[in-house]
């Protein structure tokens, strides 16, 4: 069988929304391949401490307000590692293929004569679903699921087909959502969905530290400013999550299982870390 993993390539590798638990095997078998890692702020502490010492971690880490590095000398980083003859992984919070920029990795390594692959990886809205034992599909009355970013660069307005978005009989899994918390129930009020459609907030989802707020669209406003913490969040909106709440016995579960990962030392600066050869 041919090699999954040869020099020179890269695999752009979804890490899931943070519990280690969550990752797929395949994922972790390209992690401790690696020769070097690329990843992002989102990728949990737990699937960091998977990859071996002596891989060359590069963090790439992005949070909304706070790029470190813009897209281009991403991709520009990624090909000239693969060209130089590393296994290279690029290590991405969720699924790759989700609100994740992997059209332009993709490309780029497309255009410089790179083999690439993605694997896969659970999604936000999938594992904020998962732990409120919710479906995010309604036989009836959730015929449609929706994923999209409520994300803005500055100065920008949040242009979405709103009208098409309004749809009772939908489940919205809003990414990026929490500072346009505002303008979302606004426009999606104004567009037809009535002002007491459930949606519940998901902070962290799978992570010790998750939290969720179960509200309604004309008071998520005040959620979003409110009641989460400055961890990322996905907000569904829709009758699927009606009555959404987190099963105590899953929660405890959760909790004896994921405690805190520890940090290897040399990620815990946050800063790249480069191999001493
Ligand atoms: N590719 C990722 C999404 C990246 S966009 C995925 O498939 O999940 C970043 C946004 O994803 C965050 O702003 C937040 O809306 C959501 N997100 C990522 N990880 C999350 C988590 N653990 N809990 C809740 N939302 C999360």
């Amino acid at each position: 069988m041919a090699d999954e993993f040869p020099l020179g390539m890269v695999w752009l590798v979804g890490a899931g929304p943070g519990d280690p638990d969550l990752l797929t095997r395949k994922a972790e078998r390209l992690i401790r391949r690696a020769s070097t890692i690329f990843y992002d702020a989102l990728v949990g502490p737990g699937v960091l401490a998977l990859v071996p010492t002596g891989t060359r971690m590069v963090s790439v880490g992005k949070r909304s307000g706070r790029h470190s590095k813009d897209q281009t000398t991403i991709d520009a980083l990624i090909v000239e590692a693969a060209l130089a003859g590393e296994r290279v992984v690029r290590l991405k919070g969720g699924d790759p293929a989700i609100f994740g920029r992997a059209a332009e990795e993709l490309e780029a390594c497309r255009a410089a004569g790179v083999q690439t692959r993605v694997c896969p990886g659970v999604t936000a809205a999938s594992a904020a679903a998962a732990s409120l034992n919710l479906s995010l599909t309604l036989r009836g009355h959730a015929r449609r699921l929706t994923f999209v970013t409520a994300h803005v660069r500055a100065g920008e307005e949040l242009e979405l087909d709103w009208k098409s978005l309004a749809d009772p009989h939908a489940t919205l899994a809003i990414y990026m959502g929490k500072a346009a918390a505002q303008a979302v129930s606004a426009r999606l009020i104004a567009a037809g969905l009535p002002p007491d459609t459930p949606v519940v907030l998901v902070e962290n989802a799978s992570l010790p530290d998750e939290r969720h707020f179960a509200t309604r669209l004309d008071l998520l406003p005040l959620a979003a400013r409110t009641a989460l913490g400055d961890g990322p969040a996905v907000i569904l909106v829709g009758a699927a999550v009606k009555g959404a709440h987190a099963p105590f016995a899953a929660t405890q579960a959760r909790e004896r299982q994921c405690r805190p990962a520890k940090l290897p030392s040399r990620l815990r600066t946050g800063r790249s870390i480069r191999k001493s050869s």
